[in-house]
Formats: structure tokens, C-alpha cells, sequence
């Protein structure tokens, strides 16, 4: 509790909010919008100084050495698969519980993914699953750090060391998250961030690349800029025209400058931000401490949580309300909600092309089904954090609150 916290008051007649709370929407000031304009008015919109800059800060902020910086995490993903050098049929194991596009890199290195199922309390993967999924084919381990709560790292590094596996860090809804006090990205040999419009720290689209090893920082460079020996800034700046050279087919997934331009305050705001959301993500645990929903797991001893997600279980059978009900109601009242995620192997293509059945992997199965996120942004006023409680306790029951309240 601190100062940012507010009481909660329970309303019995909410008043309808007047305008839509979008889902994710990310916070915008003027000093984001004045870097911008100054990179359309400097005529270099492209990868240049504002991304090495952003990098540079980047790196500073992770206390990483390697970093790059490419247009969106799924790049991010791709680019580590390859740089890995996974040959056909070698195996990546994965969780069950993720945005396809974790899974859909993979596919595209040309490698198979392995769902591993979640911890049903922490919905982050399950070490002891992995285990159990480890063939002579595993190549590598893609945890993601689900809501931007660490996972269990030094299972996973255990694991690791004993198969002789790659370790690529998912940090999509994790940038500010530490565990054993150093920072998420930096333990496997990849960390790959997202700037998607909803996540912590946005650019519209943008992601990064944490290495361990300085040589595949600079082949993955070279991958996300066409495969050429020297990029575009380099080659028209002042010093005059340089050749460059093919040395691989690479992919346009270069990072712009007009996105650095975002990236670099929305950077120096990060910990700000991060500060607002875990007092918002606080105000809702206590709000909904006393309804027959499931809250999300308080964050482990020696971690720290990024608060990227808040997530409720609404079970029919407890809360006598369907998850789906839930988010047209929660809509209805212009709240805006997400769904992180439904299992991956609920969605037809990958069950046709792997024969998976979701009840393979029942947790994120039970999780998918079930799960709903409430608005948590920096951008979201106290007024707006209110109706969300507000929303959220008259269809989950405000009755039966206030009954136990009073008995109490
Ligand atoms: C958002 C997200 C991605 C993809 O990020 P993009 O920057 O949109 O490509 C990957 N993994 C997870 C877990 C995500 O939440």
C-alpha cells in the first residue's frame, strides 16, 4: 500500500462510463510526440541515430551488452530460432499457455514446437513438464514469463545445463521483471521484447534482442536487414557511399527511427509506469479478495513482477458466470478485456497440422477457458481503475458481496 492506492468503495448502482476503455491503450505524453515529429522533420525516418540511441539506453536499462533492435518481438522470436541454428525436425519445447506468434516462430525456423502445460497457479510453464517432453531431438526451451511473472529460472537453467539445451526467453509481458535480483532476458542465451501497442513500454510495433554472445547479435543484425554486411544508415551517411554485401537472405525486420523516437521516453518512463500498474494491480487484488473469482498468484519471494496482465479465472460452476458472458457484460459496460490466451492447442491449425487435442495439456486448457484481463495500463486514471472494480463486482455478484460484507 502507498500513496497511489485508493479505497475501494462498493456502488450499488454504477453509473455507465460515457466513453469506451480501450483495451491496452498505451500512454502517450508530449515529449514522445515531439521526438517523433523531430525525426519526420530530420528527413531520416529509417534505422539511424534514434535507434542506436534507444539500443544504448536499452542496453544501460537490462545491463546487457548485446542488444538489437528489430520491428516486433515475433521478429525477435524468429531471428533467435535462427541464429540457433535449428536443423529440421529438431525440437523446441514451449508452453501451452501463449500469443501464437511463440509458436509460430518456431515453425518458421523450421523447427518443431513441443507444448509443455502451465503451472496452474503461476500459468507459467512447468519445469517438471519439460522434463517429461525432452526427447534426443530438444534443441532448445522457449519459456515465456506469463503477465510478467518470472518463471522458474533455475529449474529451467538446470535443465538446460543437464540436456545441453538453448534457452530463449520470451520477455514480451516481462521487461521490468528481476528475478534473484537480474534482470529477465539475461539468463538464456536470447531475450526477446515486445513494443506492441499493449505491452509495458510501446512503439507501436518494435521489439529487442538480448544475446549472450556478441556474434549472434551481430548475425542477427545482418538477418534483420536483408542479410546486408552494412545497414542503410551506415551506407548513405556523410562519410559517402559504401558498398555492402549479401551474405546471407536475411528479412526486413529492422527497427525505425520514428519508433526509437517512442521507445526512448517511453523508456525513461518504464519504472514511473511500472510503479502506477503495480499499484493498480494491487488495488484489484484487494478489491476482489471477498468474490468467487480466481485472482492472480501474488509474485514470488526474490522476484520482481512486471504487472503486465491482470487476470481473473471466472469459473461458471463457482462464479455463476461464464467467462464469455463475463467479457460481453464487462464490454457492455465499456470496459475493454483480453483473453491471455486460449490454450494453443484449442486453435485448428495447429491441431490439424501436429494432432494435438487440447486436453493434452489440461492447465492451460482449464486456464483458456476461464481466464479474463482487466485494463491495466499507466494511462489508466483512478476513475477508470473505480469502474473496472465497479464493472466487475456488479456482474460477479456485488450482491453476494455487500451480504457477506454486512454479516461480517
Ligand atoms: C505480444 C506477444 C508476442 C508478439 O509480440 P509482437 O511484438 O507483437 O510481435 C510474443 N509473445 C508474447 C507472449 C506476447 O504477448
Amino acid at each position: 500500500m502507498n500513496e497511489h492506492t485508493f479505497e475501494f468503495k462498493p456502488q450499488t448502482s454504477s453509473t455507465p462510463r460515457d466513453r469506451f476503455l480501450v483495451f491496452g491503450a498505451p500512454q502517450i505524453e508530449q515529449t514522445d510526440i515531439d521526438e517523433v515529429v523531430d525525426s519526420l522533420k530530420s528527413g531520416w525516418l529509417g534505422t539511424g541515430p534514434k535507434v542506436a540511441h534507444f539500443e544504448q539506453d536499452f542496453s544501460r536499462y537490462k545491463g546487457a551488452s548485446n542488444v538489437v533492435a528489430v520491428n516486433s518481438c515475433t521478429a525477435a522470436l524468429h531471428l533467435s530460432l535462427l541464429a540457433a541454428d535449428l536443423q529440421p525436425g529438431d525440437e523446441v519445447i514451449t508452453t501451452a499457455l501463449t500469443f501464437c506468434s511463440t509458436i509460430n516462430a518456431i515453425i518458421h525456423a523450421g523447427a518443431t514446437p513441443v507444448l509443455a502445460d502451465v503451472d496452474s497457479v503461476t500459468m507459467n510453464i512447468d519445469p517438471e513438464d519439460v522434463r517429461r517432453r525432452i526427447t534426443p531431438r530438444t534443441r532448445a526451451i522457449l519459456p515465456v514469463h506469463f503477465a510478467g511473472r518470472p518463471c522458474d529460472l533455475h529449474e529451467l537453467l538446470d535443465i538446460c545445463d543437464e540436456h545441453e539445451l538453448l534457452l530463449i526467453e520470451d520477455c514480451a509481458h516481462a521487461i521490468e521483471a528481476q528475478y534473484d535480483g537480474r534482470p529477465t532476458g539475461t539468463f538464456g542465451d536470447f531475450g526477446c521484447f515486445s513494443f506492441y501497442v499493449t505491452k509495458n513500454l510501446c512503439t507501436g510495433e518494435g521489439g529487442m534482442i538480448i544475446t549472450r554472445r556478441e556474434h549472434d547479435a551481430t548475425r542477427i543484425k545482418t538477418l534483420a536487414l536483408h542479410g546486408m554486411t552494412k545497414d542503410a544508415w551506415k551506407r548513405f551517411s556523410d562519410d559517402g557511399y559504401k558498398h555492402y554485401q549479401v551474405v546471407e537472405a536475411g528479412f526486413k525486420y529492422n527497427m525505425m527511427d520514428i519508433q526509437a523516437a517512442l521507445g526512448i521516453h517511453q523508456l525513461a518512463r518504464l519504472e514511473r509506469n511500472w510503479q502506477r500498474r503495480r499499484d493498480i494491480w494491487q488495488t484489484y487484488q484487494d478489491a476482489f479478495a471477498d468474490i468467487s473469482v480466481q485472482r492472480p498468484a501474488e509474485p514470488a519471494p526474490g522476484t520482481r513482477h512486471s504487472y503486465h496482465l491482470y487476470t481473473l479465472l471466472v469459473d461458471e460452476q463457482q462464479t455463476g458466470v461464464s467467462r464469455d458472458s463475463f467479457l460481453a457484460s464487462m464490454t457492455g459496460a465499456k470496459i475493454g478485456v483480453g483473453v491471455h490466451y486460449l490454450s494453443i492447442a484449442e486453435h485448428p491449425y495447429y491441431q490439424h497440422r501436429f494432432g494435438w487435442r487440447a486436453e493434452q495439456w489440461p492447465n492451460a486448457l482449464s486456464i483458456g477457458r476461464r481466464t479474463a484481463s482487466l485494463p491495466l495500463t499507466a494511462a489508466l486514471t483512478d476513475a477508470d481503475v473505480q469502474d473496472v472494480i465497479n464493472a466487475t463486482m456488479s456482474i460477479i455478484g456485488l450482491a453476494n458481496y455487500t451480504r457477506r460484507r454486512r454479516a461480517a
